[in-house]
């Protein structure tokens, strides 16, 4: 299938690219570059333009079969200070998209959703039929957007798969892409830069949340597992099968402080660190269940947090070096 990654030079769609072409699809990938970098989209075909430009999506969109809709603003705390940003190019952007989709007859689309939908859920680990409500205006707009597409689904036929991503972290095994946020807030690339020196010491928001070691806990997903369950998303669409949504989380937890440890031991050095206090808007414990992806795509993730931080590390490690 041709399919065309909107959003195809960040972190997410730039690993996804890679898994879509090594599973034998084309890809053309569409990045209006705000936060996406060209050498991210080396080896695919790049069309440079924003989904709020109906006329240059109307050009390219009669090439593909599928479409991934990976481009976002994803900073909850920018969300919250700025969300006249987050609406007009997650949900106006959102919906340029989904029309130009609709005149051009291009039906099935994957859409990188978030399980900030669920806000603070009573129940952890969350099932996809825990109520949607999103707690700040990223997961608004990502609410938005999995509501339109359920509603394109029922009056224009559309198929689409919601996935619903915990943490992404990680990089892909060769070295060559991974995350690169400006500025950078996650927690993993911070902890390693502390590690290695580079950034200043790591802050960890809060040591007296209900948790085991009362710091919070997180479902840290591997990039190149998410990516592959964009394939089986893709795939199971073009069966033909029915329009859904799902988690994407490996089903385990892991606190800051055990993230931390993790860091150490893959990178050999300490994590200089301090106790500061709990950040605003961060629920204490976020875990997938997710049963529901396996027995729909046979997908699982197979790598753990230990992968997580040592491909993250050696992505670190060889950035450090090219760009020296
Ligand atoms: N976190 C932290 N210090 C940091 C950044 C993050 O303690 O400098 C914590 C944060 O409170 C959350 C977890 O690490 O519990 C993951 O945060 P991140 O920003 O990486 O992802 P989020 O869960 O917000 O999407």
């Amino acid at each position: 299938m041709v399919v065309l990654v909107i959003g195809g030079a960040g972190y997410i769609g730039s690993h996804a690219a890679r898994a879509l072409k090594s599973a034998g699809h084309d890809v053309i990938i569409f990045d209006n570059l705000c936060t996406g970098y060209e050498f991210l989209a080396a080896g695919f075909e790049l069309v440079k333009g924003d989904m709020l430009d109906a006329s240059a999506l109307a050009r390219v969109l009669p090439r593909a079969d599928a479409i991934m809709h990976f481009a976002a603003h994803a900073y909850v705390g920018e969300s919250v200070s700025n969300p006249k940003k987050y609406f007009h190019n997650n949900v106006e952007g959102g919906l340029s998209l989904l029309n130009a989709a609709l005149e051009a007859g291009v039906k099935n689309i994957i859409f990188s959703s978030t399980c900030a939908v669920y806000g603070e859920p009573a129940k952890v680990p969350i099932e996809e039929n825990t109520p949607r409500q999103p707690v700040n205006p990223y997961g608004v707009s990502k609410l938005f957007f999995e509501q339109a597409l359920e509603a394109y689904d029922r009056a224009y036929g559309f198929r689409y798969a919601s996935l619903r991503y915990f943490n992404a972290a990680g990089a892909d095994e060769s070295g060559e892409i991974g995350e690169l946020h400006e500025p950078e807030t996650h927690l993993i690339p911070l902890a390693l830069r502390a590690a290695a020196g580079l950034g200043p010491e790591l802050q960890v928001f809060g040591s007296d949340y209900p948790t085991p070691d009362g710091t919070c806990v997180r479902d840290y997903i591997h990039v190149n597992d998410l990516a592959s369950a964009h394939v089986k998303a893709l795939e199971h669409l073009a069966a033909g099968k029915d329009s859904f949504a799902v988690n994407v989380g490996t089903g385990t937890g892991a606190s800051v402080q055990e993230v931390i440890s993790a860091v150490e031991e893959a990178t050999g050095k300490q994590v200089p660190h301090k106790m500061v206090p709990r950040r605003v808007g961060d629920p204490p414990a976020l875990v997938a269940n997710p049963a529901k992806a396996q027995a729909l795509l046979q997908w699982k993730a197979t790598r753990g947090l230990h992968d997580v931080v040592a491909t993250a590390w050696n992505w670190m490690e060889r950035r450090r070096e090219a760009t020296r």
